[in-house]
């Protein structure tokens, strides 16, 4: 099988969290351009709908919107049955949604500091903790987790320190499920990106003034892009991966080598 085939995702079956917009839309875009039938799974249910149709159209995959929110077990789990339902089982399970909070952390409140880790990292945790359990019966699966730089490095201006421990928190699920699980054949890895031009960013009235300071700072002194997320998705999502498990991959513009 020559390399480009070893990437189609043909047959395979695909959920994204956070997959209405941004990042998670892209890897969504992508998982299904590369063959693969796509769940978008979103706290908003309306834009996960106008996602699902738009993939549906461009790529002629089956493509299913379900209104989840990640903190939920109730509602984890009620996904998951969804996708099942539909798609009879779950090969690559994106665990993408993720917010920010920007306050100092003499000032953070308990419950600003709960919003972030629950989001982040409990749901990435209950997420892949209900597709790692499918994927276990089925014999098999790949699991991919967005991180950040923000686990490697402290950005500054912006005080962020919720977000940064959620991510750091991320990349040692990441490792710890994939020992677990190696030996039945579940991979679980993660992206961890640089700044990316998404409305988490470029929406946000905290975080938009500060991209000229960020461009100034980064090697490359521009943001990424999403669809510049999409390869590594695709290769992670498939079978080329094979021997990738417990891996963190910085995509950032060499951002966080200075
Ligand atoms: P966006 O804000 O553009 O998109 C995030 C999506 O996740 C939104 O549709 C949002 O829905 C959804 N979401 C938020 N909370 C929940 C929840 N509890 N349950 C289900 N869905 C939820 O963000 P990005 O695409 O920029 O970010 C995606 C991931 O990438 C995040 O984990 C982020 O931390 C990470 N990341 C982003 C970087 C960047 O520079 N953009 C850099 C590094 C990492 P709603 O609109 O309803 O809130």
């Amino acid at each position: 099988m020559g390399i480009l085939e070893k990437f189609r995702l043909d047959g395979k079956k695909a959920f994204v969290t956070g997959g209405a917009r941004g990042i998670g839309k892209s890897i969504a875009q992508a998982l299904a351009e590369a063959g693969a039938d796509v769940a978008i799974v979103d706290m908003d249910g309306e834009t996960a709908q106008q996602t699902a149709g738009e993939i549906a159209q461009a790529t002629g995959r089956q493509t299913l919107a379900v209104k989840a929110d990640v903190t939920s077990p109730q509602d984890v789990d009620a996904m998951i049955e969804t996708v099942l339902a539909a798609f009879g089982r779950i090969d690559a399970a994106f665990c993408n949604a993720g917010i920010c909070i920007n306050v100092p952390a003499e000032e953070m409140t308990l419950e600003q500091w709960k919003k972030v880790i629950d989001i982040n990292l409990t749901g990435v945790f209950l997420t892949a903790q209900a597709a790692g359990k499918v994927m276990l019966k089925q014999g098999g699966g790949s699991i991919v987790n967005t991180a950040s730089m923000s686990a490697h490095i402290v950005n500054v201006p912006q005080p962020q320190c919720a977000y940064n421990a959620s991510k750091a928190g991320v990349i040692m699920l990441t490792k710890s499920m994939a020992v677990e699980w190696a030996e039945r054949n579940v991979r679980v890895n993660c992206i961890s990106p640089g700044y990316i031009g998404t409305d988490l960013t470029l929406n946000s009235p905290q975080l938009k003034p500060l991209i000229e300071q960020w461009n100034a700072m980064g090697p490359l002194h521009r943001l990424g892009r999403p669809d510049e997320l999409q390869a590594i998705a695709v290769y992670l999502a498939g079978d080329s991966s094979a021997f990738t498990t417990g891996s963190d991959f910085v995509i950032d513009g060499a951002f966080t080598c200075i």
